[in-house]
């Protein structure tokens, strides 16, 4: 049943401690599944704007303090606080395109990859996080360094407008003309930001030609050779390529190319040492063709466009992606 408040019923489901459903919603919070061991005293799985301004009312009544969550990919689950409300915008989830003003608006917990697959029929694009399931909520209100950022810059110049809900229930929206100071805060503040976010207007930008990744693994012992060839190679880049050292424990082997293909132009070492994959998961390619269950550790393991090979299938644009793990995996804890 759905829980009385101050002012109404909530749209969403509030889930208090000890219920069932309880421990998913709190475990589902954090990304990798390393949840910490805090323990909110209610969770609020928002299913409209309109519950937020009555879980405000409700916290205050109960004298919780309150935190948000939209696709939960904070590393460290900040998210999770002992005693308190935590509102749960995974379900807004909305996404509507205008091609002609070349803008979108959309819900906190759309990720890359719908937002990707949104636009990709308008031939338009957005710098979206290289994780496909990070959400724009978290990530855009922490500035958000996306797909050809170089060139786009950070992922927050292009928000337009937002909706939110201020501390004391009042829904606004905030623009550079219109309560231009919360504006000014929500490209930036990150977790510390004192509203909630209910939607963001973004400014789109034409597709480029294409949008591919490559991702190349060397031995930790090469690790010397490797840095200083990427950093020489990186400085001589065009702006619109962009550059990661990811250094990484390691972990079970996921697909290879075959020796010598798609390696760099000169290889800290033969490419034998070195295995090709995509480190980051390519949000790029909407699902078109649903492959076999993704065979590495995806929770879902539902078929994903980035565990086969599939096609854009949109004349010169044809990106094939290669067998990678989901970005998102259960961890254990050390
Ligand atoms: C695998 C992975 C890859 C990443 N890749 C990139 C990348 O390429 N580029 C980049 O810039 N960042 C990247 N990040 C960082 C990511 O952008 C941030 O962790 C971001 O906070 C995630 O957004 P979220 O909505 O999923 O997170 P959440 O955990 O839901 O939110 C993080 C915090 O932001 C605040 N918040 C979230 N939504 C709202 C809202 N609607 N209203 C008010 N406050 C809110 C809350 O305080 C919340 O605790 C990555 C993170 C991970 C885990």
């Amino acid at each position: 049943m759905p829980e009385r408040t101050p002012a109404g019923l909530f749209e969403g489901i509030l889930l208090r401690r000890g219920d069932p459903g309880y421990d998913r919603a709190r475990a589902d919070a954090v990304w990798n599944g390393l949840t910490p061991e805090r323990f909110p005293e209610a969770i609020l799985q928002a299913a409209a704007e309109r519950d937020i301004p009555l879980a405000l009312a409700w916290a205050r009544a109960q004298g919780l303090r309150v935190s948000t969550r939209s696709g939960g990919h904070n590393w460290s689950g900040s998210q999770l606080r002992d005693g308190g409300l935590l509102i749960d915008l995974s379900r807004l989830r909305h996404c509507s395109v205008d091609p002609v003003s070349a803008t979108a608006e959309v819900g906190p917990a759309v990720t890359g990859t719908d937002l990707v697959e949104a636009l990709a029929p308008h031939d338009l694009a957005f710098p979206v996080g290289h994780c496909p399931s990070v959400a724009v909520g978290g990530f855009l209100l922490s500035g958000g360094l996306g797909w050809n950022s170089r060139v786009w810059g950070p992922a927050c110049a292009d928000v337009l407008e937002i909706r939110a809900v201020t501390a004391d229930g009042r829904t606004v929206i905030c623009s550079e003309t219109e309560n231009a100071d919360l504006f000014w805060a929500a490209r930036g503040a990150g977790p510390g930001f004192f509203a909630v976010v209910t939607g963001f207007r973004l400014g789109l930008h034409p597709h480029p030609a294409a949008i591919t990744t490559t991702g190349l693994t060397f031995p930790l012992a090469d690790v010397e050779r490797v840095t200083g060839w990427a950093v020489r190679t990186a400085r001589d880049l065009p702006s619109n390529v962009e550059t990661a050292l990811v250094l990484a424990a390691s972990g079970e082997a996921t697909a290879t190319a075959p020796p010598g293909r798609g390696s760099p132009s000169v290889p800290p070492r033969s490419p034998r040492h070195g295995t090709r994959r995509s480190l980051l998961s390519n949000p790029w390619v909407p699902a078109r063709s649903p492959g076999k269950p993704c065979p590495g550790s995806c929770p879902s393991r539902r078929p994903s466009p980035h565990c086969t090979p599939a096609l854009l299938g949109r004349g010169r644009r044809r990106i094939a992606t290669r067998p990678t793990r989901c970005g998102r995996r259960r961890a254990t804890r050390p």
